[in-house]
């Protein structure tokens, strides 16, 4: 048994509870990688932002779930040397799918587990959530749950079609499963390709696509339901036109990839959304980098060469959500 906490991470509990009374929001950026990780502590410390590394089970399978825990509680010391004398960061368990999974992690240093019962009747979710809920609380560990389906791909989630949240089921769902915030549907989407064309408008002057807007009158009927609950949105990628057409240049393949625009996810920063998920962009951010590089420097084999501006380029990234998009900064 490791507790978060002798690992100097902490839950998200005071975390949401500032985000949601300062109207913004934290990131949550998935890591599978030592330059994500470094990426993400630079600019989590040079923006002073608290913030979330999440670990998916695609993350788990690719670089074993005791490595990623110890590159966390290396992220926090990493921080600390940085000149960060009290570093925010939680290592989170993104898409939990049983209560086995979340049970080990809690008992291995994950400071926030997620339980992904949203594919489950009602009743089943509720007595999924509840159950991770009452051993993740004995242990001081904070759940996220989820209610409604988002569409798209990430990793082994999976759905072809989105499902918005229900208002009306928010406020028993919470109040019974004890969870400490909730994941919504409401037009968010997982992956690179989170609409079709056939779903989104073309701009008749740039020729890109224009996705449908999110659902802001559900989430804001689900703020008056249940006030000042921390609210999280997955999918949030915004997918961004010129990674992708850097990737496109360097003979990359990518056609009509598109995201949340950044717009929406500021204005949704600044209600209950507290958690703002994002994946996707740093996997352009990292594979526009490296493409960019090898057309570049053809006899380029040392990993660090291509490596280091891959890093570079997700650092920038990241410290743009943060104080452009989420507005997380200066909040330590
Ligand atoms: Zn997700």
């Amino acid at each position: 048994m490791v507790s978060y906490k002798d690992l100097g991470l902490v839950n998200t509990r005071e975390m949401f509870a500032k985000a949601v009374a300062g109207g913004y929001a934290i990131p949550a950026f998935n890591f599978n990688t030592m330059e994500q990780m470094q990426a993400i502590v630079q600019a989590a410390v040079e923006t002073k932002s608290p913030v979330i590394m999440q670990v998916s089970k695609g993350a788990r399978a690719y670089a074993n779930g005791t490595i990623l825990r110890y590159m966390a509680q290396g992220a926090v010391e990493y921080a600390k040397e940085l000149g960060c004398a009290n570093p925010q960061i939680v290592l989170h368990l993104d898409h939990g799918d049983s209560f086995e999974i979340c049970k080990e992690c809690i008992d291995n240093g994950f400071s926030s587990v997620m339980i992904d019962g949203s594919s489950l009747p009602y009743e089943e979710n509720i007595a999924l959530t509840k159950k991770v809920v009452e051993y993740a609380h004995a242990h001081d560990v904070t759940v996220e749950a989820e209610l409604g389906v988002l569409a798209g791909v990430e990793d082994e989630v999976a759905s072809e079609v989105s499902h918005y949240t229900k208002p009306e089921e928010v406020e028993d769902f919470s109040k019974r499963t004890g969870c400490d915030s909730l994941a919504i549907s409401i037009g968010t989407s997982h992956g690179a390709y989170k609409f079709t064309p056939d779903q989104c408008t073309r701009d008749p002057k740039t020729g890109k696509l224009v996705p449908p807007p999110l659902a802001f009158d559900i989430l804001h009927e689900i703020e008056q339901r249940i006030p000042g609950f921390p609210i999280v949105l997955h999918g949030s990628s915004s997918v961004p036109q010129d990674e992708v057409d850097t990737i496109n240049q360097y003979g990359g393949k990518l056609p009509d990839a598109v995201g949340i625009p950044e717009e929406q996810l500021r204005e949704a920063s600044k209600s209950a959304v507290c958690k703002i998920n994002i994946d996707s962009d740093s996997r352009l951010a990292m594979t526009a980098a490296i493409r960019k590089h090898f057309a570049e420097n053809p006899g380029h084999f040392d990993p660090r060469q291509y490596l280091k501006p891959a890093r570079e380029n997700m650092k920038k990234m990241y410290i743009h959500k943060i104080v452009n998009v989420l507005g997380s900064d200066n909040k330590l």
